[in-house]
């Protein structure tokens, strides 16, 4: 096990929209959140202390969609961990309930060659390659 989901169980968990004043980095998938941009600023507490995590919308999208994958497939989600979206990816991958061509599972599982990667221009503002 990569992680330890029962352990680390949060006593509380609150997740916020917010709207960006500064361009910040989705911690679940690393990409930029550009300035101006909606994104999730949660925070929680275990027994061990106080976290919070900031991630994008397509992130929030994405937990939903590999928690669906688990659901349809009548098994329970592997990680519940932020930050650990990539390993129930690549959980479902090795299970055959998704396939390894599958978009969704390139998206987090390719190398990173294939993932996009964010670009400044000359004023270093932020351009996306989406
Ligand atoms: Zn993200
Ligand atoms: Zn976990």
């Amino acid at each position: 096990m990569i992680c330890s989901c029962e352990d680390s169980r949060s006593i509380f968990h609150h997740t916020e929209e917010r709207r960006s004043r500064k361009i910040r980095k989705c911690e679940e998938c690393r990409r930029w959140i550009p300035k101006g941009a909606k994104y999730l600023k949660m925070v929680g507490a275990t027994q061990y202390g106080f976290w919070t995590f900031v991630m994008c919308l397509g992130c929030d999208e994405d937990w939903r969609q590999i928690r669906n994958v688990w659901y349809l497939a009548r098994q329970e989600l592997p990680c519940n961990c932020l930050g650990n979206l990539d390993h129930n990816v690549r959980e479902a991958v090795d299970c055959g309930f998704l396939e390894k061509h599958d978009p969704f599972a390139v998206k987090w599982l390719g190398s990173p060659k294939e993932r996009p990667v964010p670009q400044f221009n000359d004023e270093q503002q932020l351009v996306l390659t989406f």
